[in-house]
């Protein structure tokens, strides 16, 4: 018994485990496959997106502040008359780059070639110095202007993105280049602020690949192709307008990238989200699900165990008592028999048992039906266990004949007794529709050392027999 409840414990325990871990790792397999759909496809192109037009918005601000300033007549006058007072560009340029914030102003003039700037005339460009080319270049567009990220002319250790436009007089001769800067740190703000709220890094490279801008949790190498796991990738990357995978870079595991290139500048946004760093919350809500599952687990083997065991102690009644009235059973009453001849052989001590029967059972069965029987038998049960002691134990031993098991009594004791439950039986048990009184026959025996329970129990009958005999309603007691 012992044996198989352990058993059943722990096949339930496993099953339970089992089924509970099994859900919760394929829960963690799909969240994680579902959350790899989401970054590759939402999260990174979306921050993607929003920097690309934060830096658009950032641009076209500027293209328009050059504009402005391309289409100035006070600049056009100012050169055509032939930039005689210098102090006034100058003072205009710095005016500008006060008023929008910009990092600087520039006039290039085609007469003198002399740059302007807020702090004076900086220099003469000329075709031969290459820091100028892109003046020359500029000179030579079809387009109103042009975007450039170039070391500035008045600080030539500081990368800043210029807007160079062209300026035309009334009759639309080329007559010089004015524009804004925009620092490189601008951008480099934007890439820390994201990097920061999304925990991703992000990055800028040029059409070869170099990285130009970067923010501080950037920690790779200076060029893609020396990025392993990234170089096998590099001529997709840098051939198309935008790209979305995953690749394995080592001690990080998978790392999504989502790379578009932004036309303005001639470089690649590059946004890249570890998935491990994804994943945590993912492993965490795992083990928070793992460890539910063993309270519950627990739980459910603490109820089966309560249930099982008031189930185990319903069985054991129902094994021991008759069902109708709650007498004990014959199987029960052989065991309380054992027990109390050996108490009987072991102190000496008397033990007797009353055999008794209902008169005329089958004719109250006939008259009134069989459930009316059965109710009578359940009220004799009451009435009999009223009028014996704790010690005695009433045994319903089949149909409608009993057998009380007196330990510690001998016949005289019993035959008392016998008569106390013939009284009560007389008074308290009706017949049903109260016609007349209902009335029991009883034999009495006492133990005879060394007698088997059959014998003394055959001795009973044989006194109950007389009692039948000699008219019922009384009590007789074995020789
Ligand atoms: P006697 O005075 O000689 O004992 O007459 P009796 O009618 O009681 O005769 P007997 O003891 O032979 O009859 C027992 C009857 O009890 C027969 C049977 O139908 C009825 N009986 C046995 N078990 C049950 C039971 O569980 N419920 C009911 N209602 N009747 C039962
Ligand atoms: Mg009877």
């Amino acid at each position: 018994m012992q044996r198989n409840k352990l058993l059943f414990a722990t096949a339930l325990t496993i099953l339970l485990t089992l089924g509970f871990v099994a859900t919760s790792v394929i829960g963690y397999f799909v969240a994680e496959d579902s959350l790899q759909k989401q970054v590759a496809e939402e999260t990174l192109p979306l921050t993607s997106d929003n920097i690309f037009s934060e830096i658009e918005r950032d641009l076209l601000r500027s293209i328009l502040i050059s504009s402005l300033m391309a289409h100035d007549t006070f600049v056009r006058e100012w050169v055509v008359e032939g930039e005689e007072d210098k102090e006034a560009i100058i003072r205009y340029l710095a005016e500008i780059q006060q008023k929008y914030d910009t990092t600087t102003a520039f006039f290039v003039s085609d007469a003198s070639r002399h740059y302007y700037h807020p702090d004076g005339i900086l220099k003469t460009v000329s075709p031969a110095d290459p820091a100028d080319k892109w003046y020359f270049r500029v000179r030579q567009i079809n387009e109103p202007f042009e975007i450039n990220i170039d070391h500035d002319t008045a600080d030539p250790t500081r990368l800043s993105i210029f807007v160079n436009y062209r300026v035309q007089d009334e009759s639309g001769e080329f007559i010089g280049v004015t524009g804004i800067g925009l620092a490189v740190e601008t951008v480099a703000g934007l890439i820390e602020s994201y990097q920061r709220r999304y925990a991703r890094s992000i990055y800028f490279m040029d059409r070869e690949g170099e990285i130009t801008l970067r923010g501080s949790g950037y920690h790779g190498p200076t060029s893609i192709q020396a990025q392993p796991g990234l170089a096998s990738h590099a001529t997709r990357i840098l051939t198309s307008p935008s790209t979305d995978f995953a690749y394995e870079r080592p001690g990080d595991g998978t790392v999504y990238v989502n790379t578009r290139l932004i036309p303005e500048l001639d470089w690649f946004l590059v946004v890249e989200q570890r998935e491990s760093a994804a994943n945590t919350q993912l492993l965490n809500t795992l083990i928070v699900n793992i460890l539910l599952a063993l309270g519950v687990t627990a739980l459910v083997l603490m109820i089966g165990g309560w249930t099982l065991r008031g189930y185990q102690r319903r069985l054991e009644a129902m094994a021991t008592t008759d069902r109708l009235t709650g007498a004990a059973n014959r199987e029960a009453l052989e065991v309380l028999f054992g027990q109390a001849q050996r108490l009987a052989r072991r102190h000496d001590r008397p033990l007797s048992i009353i055999n008794l029967d209902i008169d005329h059972f089958k004719t109250i069965n006939d008259r009134h039906g069989h459930q009316a029987g059965d109710s009578v038998l359940r009220d004799l049960v009451e009435t009999v266990s009223a009028q014996i002691r704790e010690a005695d134990t009433l045994c319903r031993w089949g149909g409608d004949e009993f057998l009380i098991l007196l330990p510690d009594a001998d016949a005289e004791h019993a035959r008392q007794t016998a008569e106390r439950i013939r009284d009560a039986v007389a008074r308290h048990n009706r017949l049903p529709a109260n016609e007349e009184s209902l009335t029991v026959s009883q034999g009495v025996a006492q133990y005879r050392p060394d007698e088997s329970l059959d014998n003394v129990i055959n001795r009973a009958d044989q006194a109950l027999y007389e009692a039948k005999r000699s008219g019922r309603d009384r009590v007789a007691v074995a020789a």
